[in-house]
């Protein structure tokens, strides 16, 4: 038995789906389809990624995302973002990645490096393709890049942040082994508080198309679930509309958001369809106790 951490050390807290679309975004270039041209700000989803803000427990805001998509700066911009604390990755791919370069423009407001936590399949990816940032001296001119502070990810060990827990899931892309996160607010002692504030324990699970059994366990009283659910037709690194929900139901989480939706989806059509607690995300939903949530 563990003793309770008390009340949660971090205050003001929320998660905000960044992106809900799939690698190509929503409209997808040169298509006129009903959701492409819907005028649903629903039905625009950029790149999937999504960010916490909070009130640290020494009384300092942060930051920190989760992923950097291609549209990070856009996404940004829409939430005002004026820091970066850390960023977690979820898997290599590009949709995933891309945005890191436009990090570089919170090293200089807030004049700091920046924590970076990835897997070691993922890191090194980031190290190829980011070259210019990770071997800094070998660029011809000393240029504006991002000052990244790269930590290796244990995917079986949880790691705390500034006041906050992110457990690391294991779940499955197609053939690739990806990770989500279990996050939940620390209280005293650096146990897991008592009582966790709206949305937590929250679980970020997106490209998913298969949950290993150990995952399960780690998916048990969840308040929120973030979950992957493409399109209708079967993908073969992706879950569909029927095997998200399946999946949902056996999380049983208090609220499901999907999440990393292509053009098949009408935000309209679907969300009045699906089961009880279970809803789609869209670009700019703020979940957390200040936040409207729905
Ligand atoms: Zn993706
Ligand atoms: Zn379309
Ligand atoms: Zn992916």
């Amino acid at each position: 038995m563990t003793t309770p951490g008390g009340p949660p050390i971090i205050r003001d807290f929320e998660f905000i789906m960044l992106g809900t679309g799939t690698s190509a975004g929503v409209p997808v270039i040169a298509c006129d389809c009903a959701v492409c041209t819907s005028t649903d700000p629903r039905d625009k989803r950029t790149r999937c990624s999504a960010a916490m803000r909070f009130t640290d427990p020494s009384g300092n805001p942060r930051m920190i995302l989760i992923d950097t998509s291609p549209d990070l700066r856009e996404q940004s911009l829409r939430h005002k973002f004026d820091r970066c604390d850390a960023i977690l990755y979820t898997h290599n791919h590009v949709d995933h990645t891309f945005g890191l370069d436009d990090i570089r423009r919170f090293n200089a407001v807030m004049r700091a490096p920046i924590d970076l936590y990835a897997d070691s399949h993922t890191m090194q990816h980031l190290h190829r393709v980011y070259q210019h940032i990770f071997k800094r001296d070998q660029n011809i001119n000393d240029s504006f890049v991002a000052t990244l502070l790269p930590h290796l990810l244990d995917p079986d060990r949880p790691l705390d942040l500034h006041g906050l827990r992110f457990t690391p899931l294991r779940f499955l892309h197609g053939r690739l082994p990806v990770l989500g996160y279990r996050i939940e607010a620390l209280g005293r002692h650096k146990r897991i508080a008592a009582e966790q504030p709206k949305p937590l324990p929250l679980a970020y699970c997106t490209d998913v198309s298969a949950v290993p059994p150990q995952t399960w366990g780690l998916l048990c009283g969840l308040d929120t679930l973030v979950l992957d659910m493409l399109r209708f037709r079967s993908h073969p690194t992706h879950l569909t509309v029927d095997e998200a929900v399946r999946i949902a139901e056996q999380v049983g989480a208090g609220q499901t958001w999907f999440t990393h939706m292509t053009h098949d989806i009408r935000h309209a059509e679907l969300n009045p369809e699906l089961p009880e607690a279970m809803a789609l995300a869209y670009d700019g939903l703020v979940l957390g106790d200040a936040a409207q949530g729905g």
